[in-house]
Parts: structure tokens; C-alpha cells; sequence
């Protein structure tokens, strides 16, 4: 489980987040929902390992990783503004994170090459996962494309699946559904609830979409202004909202 004690983050004199408590349960779906500017990224960068912790202690099963990497942490992470590898088809893109940790291993060496990366690719393990991302994400038929010849909804779900092709431990996904369309936003919805409970791993979303923060979280941390405002089930911040800032921005009765 993660342990967020005391969690603050400055830049500057700014206090961006402010005395952060929380304890999320192993295979949660918490969703951190709060306005625009409110800190959502910034948390959830400084649980990616992606940002500096100003204060506080960040615990993964009693451990303190406040120092560790993102890869030491064993987090996938789901930017909000995305890109993808123009060059590459979207095979190569989704497979990439792969054919790099596979590169590594065998070469300590950062830069991948053509001719590598193409034998890489070749790999029964690498293309069969890939080919099982894809199929979830209905990218099958794209595999072969470049993203310039992709709509901007198949960008994002390449992004997407290239960031998930791993088999983390954590995920963390950051408003990734945000350029998508009303139709196409439904149907990720419900492709990311499934991937939740195929793999009961524990995920972390940020949104400012309260539909979509009722719809996919078994818990939910409501925040402003950096601070929690209310940590509760869907129904209890519905039903029993904290204070008027949580009425009001789950629209439900004060
Ligand atoms: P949005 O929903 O618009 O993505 P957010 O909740 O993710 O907003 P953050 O990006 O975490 O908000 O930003 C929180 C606050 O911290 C904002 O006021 C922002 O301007 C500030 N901030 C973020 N990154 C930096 C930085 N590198 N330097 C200074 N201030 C920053
Ligand atoms: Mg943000």
C-alpha cells in the first residue's frame, strides 16, 4: 500500500501542495479530483519519482522511496499532454518502453539503433505483448500507421497503450482521456475499468471530470488549493459531501 504522510511540495516560497495525508489500499482506483491549478499533476509527479518531495515522507509498503527512481518505484505514467515518436509506426511506438528495457539490459547503452531495435522487435515476448495491448485498445488495425496519419483520439490511445505495455506495479494516469471526444471518452472509460480489474494493480487517476471520477473510482480524494478537501467512496463524497467547495463541485445537494 501507499503511504502519503505530511506531503508538501514548494517552488519557490509558493506552497503548491500543503500537509498531505492519505493511505491508498493495494488495487484501489482513487481518482484525485479537484479544478484546474489545484496540484493534481504536481502530486502525482512526486508519486512517479518525477518531481522532488519538499516535505513529507512517500512509503510504499512501509518503505520510504521519497529517493528512489521511477523505475525503482515500478510506475507506468500517463502524461496529460502526450507525444508520440513520429518516425515509428505504432507498433514500434507501443512496443518502445519493451525494446528499451530489453536494449539495457543487454548493452547498458541508452541509444537504440535501427537494426536493434528492429530484431527487438521481433522478439516473441515483446510482440506478443504488444499485440495484446493493442488488441484492448483496438489498435490492431493502426499497428502498421505513423501517427501523422492518425485522428487525434488513436494518437491518445497509442499513447496510452505504449504507456501500459509494461506491467507495472502502479499506475498513474494523468487526466489521459482529456483530447478524447464524448463517445470515444465513454468507451476508454469502461476499457481502463476493465484493465483495473483484469490486472488488480493500483491505480492513480487524475481528473477534473466528475463523471468520470464517479463512474471509475472505488475511492476518491476531492482537493483545492493543494489541500485535501474530503477522502470518501463515490457515494459518501455524493451523499455526504465535507464542506460546500465538495457540494459544489460534484454538484451534489449542500
Ligand atoms: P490542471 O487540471 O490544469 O492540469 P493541476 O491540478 O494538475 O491543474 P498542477 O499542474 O499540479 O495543477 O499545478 C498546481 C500549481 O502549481 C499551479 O498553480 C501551477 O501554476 C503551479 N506549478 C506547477 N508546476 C510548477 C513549476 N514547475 N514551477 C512553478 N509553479 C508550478
Ligand atoms: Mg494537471
Amino acid at each position: 500500500h501507499i503511504e502519503l504522510d505530511h506531503i508538501g511540495k514548494s517552488f519557490g516560497t509558493t506552497n503548491v501542495i500543503r500537509d498531505f495525508n492519505a493511505s491508498i489500499a493495494d488495487g484501489e482506483f482513487l481518482v484525485l479530483l479537484g479544478p484546474s491549478g489545484c496540484g493534481k499533476s504536481t502530486l502525482l509527479r512526486m508519486i512517479a519519482g518525477l518531481g522532488d518531495i519538499t516535505r513529507g515522507i512517500l512509503s510504499f509498503d512501509g518503505r520510504r522511496v521519497n529517493d528512489w527512481t521511477p523505475s525503482q518505484r515500478g510506475v507506468a505514467f500517463v502524461f496529460q499532454s502526450y507525444a508520440l515518436y513520429p518516425h515509428m509506426t505504432v507498433r514500434e511506438n507501443i512496443a518502445f518502453p519493451l525494446v528499451m528495457d530489453a536494449f539495457r539490459k543487454w548493452y547498458h547503452i541508452p541509444v537504440v539503433n535501427t537494426v536493434m531495435r528492429w530484431k527487438l522487435m521481433r522478439r516473441a515476448d515483446i510482440a506478443e505483448r504488444t499485440a495484446r495491448i493493442a488488441e484492448q485498445l483496438e489498435l490492431t488495425a493502426l499497428l502498421d500507421r505513423r501517427p501523422a496519419n492518425l485522428s487525434g483520439g488513436q494518437r491518445q490511445r497509442v499513447a496510452l497503450a505504449r504507456s501500459l505495455v509494461r506491467d507495472p506495479s502502479l499506475y498513474l494516469l494523468d487526466e489521459p482521456l482529456s483530447n478524447l471526444d464524448a463517445k470515444l471518452r465513454t468507451q476508454m472509460r469502461a476499457e481502463i475499468s476493465t484493465l483495473h480489474n483484469r490486472v488488480r494493480k493500483t491505480f492513480i487517476y487524475v481528473t477534473h471530470d466528475q463523471v468520470e471520477a464517479m463512474t471509475m473510482a472505488t475511492k476518491i480524494i476531492v482537493m483545492n488549493k493543494g489541500e485535501i478537501q474530503q477522502i470518501g467512496t463515490p457515494d459518501q463524497i455524493y451523499s455526504d459531501p465535507a464542506n460546500t467547495f465538495v457540494a459544489r463541485f460534484v454538484g451534489a445537494p449542500p
